[in-house]
């Protein structure tokens, strides 16, 4: 586990589950608006849990860029709750050092430290 205490963890867990229920309510508006709600109706009308992984992926066929950003977002809050669980949470992927709380507050679903996000960026800048 990171250098991160319980009450850090929590504070950020609640981040992330208001920025999942924002952006799950972004998605339904949206896709109300292009009249696609009624094939997703059971979207977003329970509590996050894994089986929202379906939904998403019965999502992705959507060609709505603003959806795809928004699903981007989710599939982001999925993925740091996944190393929650798994205790890597707070920790860089790229070179296991603690990510830094003010980091975390910032991007909640940040994975990799600043040093190692400014490479990844600088590297995907030269493709
Ligand atoms: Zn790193």
């Amino acid at each position: 586990m990171s250098g991160l205490n319980q009450e850090q963890i929590e504070h950020l867990g609640r981040l992330m589950d208001e920025r999942w229920t924002r952006e799950f309510g972004e998605i339904r508006s949206l896709l109300a608006s292009g009249g696609e709600l009624q094939q997703h109706t059971a979207l977003g009308q329970r509590e996050a849990d894994t089986s929202d992984e379906a939904l998403l992926n019965s999502l992705s066929a959507t060609n709505q860029a603003l959806i795809q950003q928004n699903l981007q977002d989710v599939r982001d809050v999925a993925a740091a709750r996944q190393r929650l669980a798994a205790g890597t949470y707070g920790e860089c992927t790229d070179c296991g050092a603690d990510i830094d709380y003010r980091r975390l507050l910032a991007y909640p679903t940040a994975k990799r430290c600043i040093d190692c996000q400014r490479t990844h960026e600088q590297r995907k800048g030269q493709r």
